[in-house]
C-alpha cells in the first residue's frame, strides 16, 4: 500500500466546516495517512487569515502595546471552530503559553503558532498523533532549511507512526528557536514530509479545482490542466503561475513524486497532477499546455554593420549586464542585429549608465532601449509532436493585428516565447487560448 501525503491550505481549513470536508477527504483513503495543515485563512474575501492576525498581535506585543484584544480575537478562531467540531479539547494552556511568549520568541515563533493550533486541532479530530513541526523540520542559525537533517529527523519520528498531523510552515533551529519558511510555506513542509517517507503521491488541497491553461483574469473560464510536467510548470511559474510555494518543487521532483493539486470543495473533479518529465507517456495531451504573459520588461536593440564577424560582441555586450546586475532573460539577434530583453525595473534609472557603457565597450552603429515589453509563454511538451504549432501561434497574433517584438524557441521546444507591446499581452493571450483551446473544445 502507498502513503499519501496530504496537505490542506487555509481556506480549506478556515473554520469547522471546511475541516470536516478534510477530514472527509482524508477518511475516505486509506493511504491518505500524514496530514499537513495551514492555519486558519479566509472565510469569506474580507476576512484576515490567523497568520495575519498574529504577525499583527507580534507587532503591538514587541512594541510593548496591548494586545489583549487581538489575542482574544485569535483565541476566539479556534474556540469557534472546537466548539463546531464537538471537540472536547481545551487549549488554554497552549494559549497561555503563547501569550506569555508572544513578545519575547519572536516574529516566526507567533506566526507559526496558527498552524501548531490548529495541527492539535485537526489530530484530535482525525485521532491521528500531532507531531510538534519544530521536532523534525531543521533550520541552521540564520534560518535556512536543512534538507538533509529535516529528512533524517522525518525518517526516524515518522517510521513506526500510523497516522499523523505535522504542521506546515515552521520547523525549529539549531539552537533550539522556531523558524518558518516564507510566506505559503505550509507547501514546502507537506514536500519535505513526501519526499521522506516516499510517498505514492503529494496531495495539495486547495480551493481551486487544479492550475489554469491561462490567467482567469485575462481569459474568461479557462479549463483546468490536467496533466503538467515539473519542466513546464518551471516554465509557467517563471513567467508569473503561481501555483505552489518555489521551494515545494524541489524535493518531490528530485524524488520523482507526483503532485496532485485538488480542490477541498469539489473532491470529485481530477484536479491538476504534476508529474516527473519522464513520465509523460500515458497521458494524452493537447499541444499546448499553458499560456503565461508578464510586463514589465525593455528591449536593448544594438545595431552594428558586419556585427556577425567580430570575435567577442557578444561576450563584450553580456560582461556590461553582468557588471551592472542586470538579468539578461533573452537575447534574440539577427545578422547585425542584437536585442537583450530585461528586467525594466532592474534596469530603472541607470539606462544613460546602461546606454553609454554599451557604446564604450562595442561601438555601435545605433543602441536604444524600447521600453514596455510584455513577455508571452506558450508552453506544452505536445508541441515536439506536433508541426505547424508555431504557424498557428503567429497565424492568431497576425489576424489580431497584434505585432510581434521578438521569437524565441527553447531548444526543449517545450516553449515558444514572444515579446509583443504591454498593452497587446491580454489580447494576445486571449487569441493564443482561442486557437489551441477554444477551438477544441
Ligand atoms: N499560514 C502561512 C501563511 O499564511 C503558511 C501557509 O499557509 O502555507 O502564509
Amino acid at each position: 500500500m502507498g502513503v499519501k501525503v496530504v496537505k490542506f491550505g487555509g481556506s480549506s481549513l478556515a473554520d469547522a466546516n471546511q475541516i470536516k470536508k478534510a477530514s472527509a477527504i482524508i477518511k475516505s483513503d486509506a493511504e491518505r495517512r500524514f496530514v499537513v495543515p495551514s492555519a486558519p485563512g479566509k472565510r469569506f474575501s474580507d476576512d484576515i487569515k490567523v497568520t495575519d492576525m498574529l504577525y499583527a498581535c507580534y507587532e503591538k506585543a514587541s512594541l510593548g502595546e496591548n494586545f489583549d484584544s487581538d489575542f482574544e480575537n485569535i483565541k476566539n478562531r479556534y474556540q469557534e471552530i472546537i466548539d463546531g467540531l464537538a471537540l472536547n479539547l481545551s487549549l488554554e494552556e497552549e494559549f497561555a503559553e503563547i501569550k506569555k511568549n508572544l513578545a519575547t520568541a519572536g516574529k516566526e515563533y507567533a506566526a507559526s503558532r496558527g498552524e501548531f493550533l490548529n495541527g492539535k486541532i485537526i489530530a484530535k479530530y482525525l485521532d491521528f498523533e500531532f507531531i510538534d513541526a519544530a521536532d523534525v523540520i531543521v533550520f541552521s542559525d540564520d534560518g535556512v532549511m536543512q534538507r538533509h537533517e529535516t529528512r533524517a529527523k522525518l525518517r526516524e519520528r515518522l517510521k513506526d507512526v500510523e497516522h499523523a498531523v505535522i504542521p506546515g510552515f515552521y520547523g525549529k533551529s539549531v539552537s533550539g528557536v522556531v523558524r518558518t519558511f516564507s510566506r505559503g510555506g505550509s507547501d514546502v513542509t507537506g514536500s519535505l514530509v513526501a519526499r521522506a517517507l516516499h510517498a505514492s503521491i503529494y496531495e495539495n488541497w486547495t480551493d481551486v479545482s487544479g492550475v489554469l491553461v491561462a490567467d482567469p483574469r485575462v481569459v474568461e473560464n479557462p479549463i483546468v490542466i490536467p496533466v503538467i510536467t515539473y519542466k513546464e510548470l518551471r516554465e509557467l511559474s517563471y513567467m508569473g503561475f503561481s501555483v505552489l510555494h518555489e521551494d515545494a518543487i524541489f524535493p518531490v521532483r528530485t524524488a520523482g513524486i507526483p503532485i496532485n493539486i485538488k480542490n477541498t470543495n469539489a473532491p470529485e473533479d481530477a484536479g491538476t497532477l504534476i508529474i516527473p518529465d519522464s513520465d509523460t507517456e500515458e497521458h494524452s495531451i493537447r499541444t499546448i499546455t499553458g499560456i503565461a504573459g508578464k510586463k514589465g520588461f525593455c528591449a536593448v536593440n544594438l545595431e552594428k554593420a558586419m556585427m556577425n564577424s567580430e570575435v567577442g560582441f557578444v561576450r563584450d555586450v553580456l560582461n556590461i549586464f553582468a557588471d551592472m546586475g542586470i538579468l539578461v532573460e533573452h537575447m534574440p539577434s539577427g545578422i547585425d542585429t542584437l536585442s537583450i530583453i530585461a528586467d525594466a525595473d532592474a534596469l530603472k534609472g541607470r539606462e544613460e549608465q546602461l546606454l553609454s557603457e554599451l557604446r564604450k565597450a562595442v561601438n555601435p552603429d545605433v543602441v536604444e532601449i524600447e521600453p514596455d515589453i510584455a513577455l508571452l509563454a506558450v508552453v506544452g511538451r505536445g508541441m515536439r509532436k506536433t508541426r505547424g504549432t508555431a504557424a498557428r501561434i503567429f497565424a492568431s497574433l497576425a489576424h489580431a493585428r497584434i505585432n510581434v517584438k521578438m521569437i524565441d524557441q527553447g531548444s526543449s521546444e517545450l516553449n515558444v516565447i514572444v515579446g509583443v507591446n504591454e498593452h497587446d499581452l491580454h489580447q494576445a493571450i486571449r487569441c493564443i487560448y482561442d486557437a489551441f483551446i477554444s477551438s477544441t473544445l
